[in-house]
């Protein structure tokens, strides 16, 4: 099996002083590595009604895996994007906020869907794409995330939803 570990570069100081951003970039440049996580993280859980993608990492990671399962692709879209009409919701980050919205008539009433991100850090963002889904009458089975950042509270913060991750770092907050 394919080491996804060696595919992560840390990238200290980014986007501002204190961060390690962990850059996919290697692991999206090697099919095998790419192919394995995207196996991985469909293996983790049942088929879901939809797939739930956060902008913008967790497209690369939510497309196939839609397409795997043969189920629609929804993107929750960073404030502004999306052109139809939209429920929105607003989640607090280190400094200020920041909204995602879900085209209204994205989700069925009662479907379960699956929601994807490439990290999960404080939880913040995933926390309020399944409000989104909420929004809409639909129900969250999972959040798959490539990599968990351990010590900020992300999977706390996103109980009793089923967390699954690949890869899981130690930081402190
Ligand atoms: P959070 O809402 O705190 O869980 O932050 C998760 C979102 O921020 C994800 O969409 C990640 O892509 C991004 N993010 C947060 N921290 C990092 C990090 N250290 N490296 C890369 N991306 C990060």
């Amino acid at each position: 099996m394919v080491d996804l570990s060696s595919r992560i570069r840390d990238i200290p100081d980014f986007p501002k002083k204190g961060i390690i951003f962990k850059d996919i970039m290697p692991l999206l440049s090697d099919p095998a590595a790419f192919a394995s996580a995207v196996d991985q993280l469909a293996a983790r859980v049942a088929k879901p009604d939809a797939v739930v993608a956060i902008e913008s990492r967790g497209f690369i990671f939510g497309a196939p895996l839609a397409l795997r399962w043969g189920v629609p692709f929804v993107p929750a879209r960073k404030f502004g994007k999306l052109p139809g009409k939209t429920v929105r919701q607003v989640y607090s980050l280190e400094y200020g906020e920041d909204t995602l919205e879900l085209h209204a008539d994205s989700l069925s009433k009662g479907a379960c869907v699956v929601v994807v991100d490439d990290l999960l850090a404080t939880g913040g963002t995933a926390a309020a794409t399944i409000q989104l889904v909420h929004q809409l009458s639909a129900t969250v089975s999972a959040v798959l995330f490539v990599i968990e950042l351990e010590g900020l509270g992300g999977r706390a913060k996103l109980a009793p939803t089923t967390v699954e991750s690949l890869l899981r770092y130690k930081v402190t907050g």
